[in-house]
């Protein structure tokens, strides 16, 4: 069976450097996603592949235990290169390599990269994470759901060059023409719904553009993590022209680091790159409010009319209403001119649900005619 290949690395939207890393080198397949402050995380996870490269004698003869024990000499190597060089402490890599052969596909797995299999558009997750969480919905505490949102989704439980006593999950199974597989780094999966994962991947013949598509679904998404995507048709037929197929080379890539004297964000600390956001909109929606009321306040202070306030007619600055239970204005001018009287003269009939007047200098001149009126019956009707 031969394999078709996608590949692609993206760096993502948030980060400062591209930490993951892809070994193409046909039958073997595989994605890491370092971790670790300063250099750590770039060096775990492409000293972890190199190492997977280097274990030559698992190409020709395809079993699992060879590609295992090539990961647990990994960690070991990962393990030796913390403890001589101080700048590497607690660097660690997620691994998930794919080992092709004629009807089998051997997969091994540390960490919470991910291995899919897309048969008769149906999506298989072939690897369990190493998670805080997972361990959690495992043992029933919390849903799959919640998981997914949890704020320590990130920790991972298993990874390689942290612990010398570890353990990688394999998995063997037949695959046939027609199936296709993915591997991906938590960059896509933490970003993108498994139903548009599948959508995209059944939805697209070419797996370069799967993999293009899938990456910018990512990166729409926020892209809070590097992301990388590796999509394998596994086909029976001859590689035809223009076909993309894996050559027997190291074809492994990275977005270029951009050189940064901070240290890079360790895999724990991407979730507050999503909090910041968070913050910032509730931020400008804090501000939006207050903006809202400090404009109602003003528009309120520069509102007058004439009323009633307990049986004397006064001048109000506001406005005749109430919210909530709060009254928009105050008494700013209380009259000795009774409320009734004035209501008993036509023009005035309202005065208690209060007339309104552009400025105070209006509203006096609404009270003197009042006044005028009450004095001089014979006069009434003229309104102001
Ligand atoms: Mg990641």
């Amino acid at each position: 069976m031969r394999v078709r290949v996608g590949a692609r690395s993206d760096i993502g939207r948030a980060r400062e450097r591209n930490e993951d890393a892809y070994l193409l080198r046909d039958p073997l397949f595989a994605v890491a996603d370092g971790m670790g402050g300063h250099r750590g995380g770039d060096v775990a996870s492409a000293l972890a592949l190199e190492i997977l490269e280097s274990g030559d004698d698992t190409a020709g003869d395809a079993t699992p235990t060879p590609l295992v024990e090539t990961i647990k000499e990994a960690n070991r190597r990962l393990l030796d290169r913390a403890e001589s060089d101080r700048d590497l402490r607690g660097m660690g890599t997620t691994l998930t390599a794919v080992l092709t052969d004629d009807a089998k596909a051997h997969v091994a797995h540390v960490g919470d990269s991910r291995a899919y299999l897309l048969r008769d558009g149906t999506l298989q997750q072939l690897t369990e994470d190493h998670t805080l969480v997972q361990r959690m919905v495992r043992e029933g505490r919390i849903t799959s759901e919640e998981a997914g949102t949890h704020p320590q989704r990130s920790i991972l439980t298993r990874a390689l060059g942290v612990d010398a006593d570890f353990s990688v999950d394999e998995l063997t199974l037949d695959v046939h023409p027609g199936d296709r597989l993915l591997l991906c780094t938590d960059g896509l999966t933490s970003m993108v719904e498994r139903d548009r994962i599948r959508e995209i991947l059944g939805g697209e013949d070419d797996p370069q553009v799967a993999c293009d598509r899938l990456i910018d679904a990512a990166n729409r998404a926020g892209g809070d993590d590097n992301v990388t995507v590796i999509v394998l048709d596994l086909t029976d037929d001859e590689a035809g022209e223009g076909e993309r197929v894996a050559t027997p080379a190291m074809t492994k890539r990275r977005e270029p680091a951009t050189p940064s004297p901070t240290a890079a964000p360790a895999k724990e600390s991407r979730r507050p790159v999503r909090w910041r956001r968070v913050a910032l909109w509730v931020g400008v929606l804090v501000a939006l409010l207050v903006a809202a009321l400090f404009g109602a306040r003003m528009y309120v202070d520069r509102q007058w009319f004439v009323g009633d306030a307990g049986g004397r007619v006064a001048i109000y600055n506001g406005i005749p209403t109430e919210i909530l239970g709060f009254e928009l204005s105050h008494v700013r001018v209380t009259t000795e001119l009774s409320t009734a009287e004035a209501q008993r003269l036509q023009p005035w009939s309202e005065l208690s649900e209060g007339i309104t007047a552009g400025s105070l200098e209006e509203a006096q001149r609404i009270v003197d005619q009042i006044q005028q009126d009450l004095t001089e019956p014979g006069t009434q009707g003229a309104a102001p």
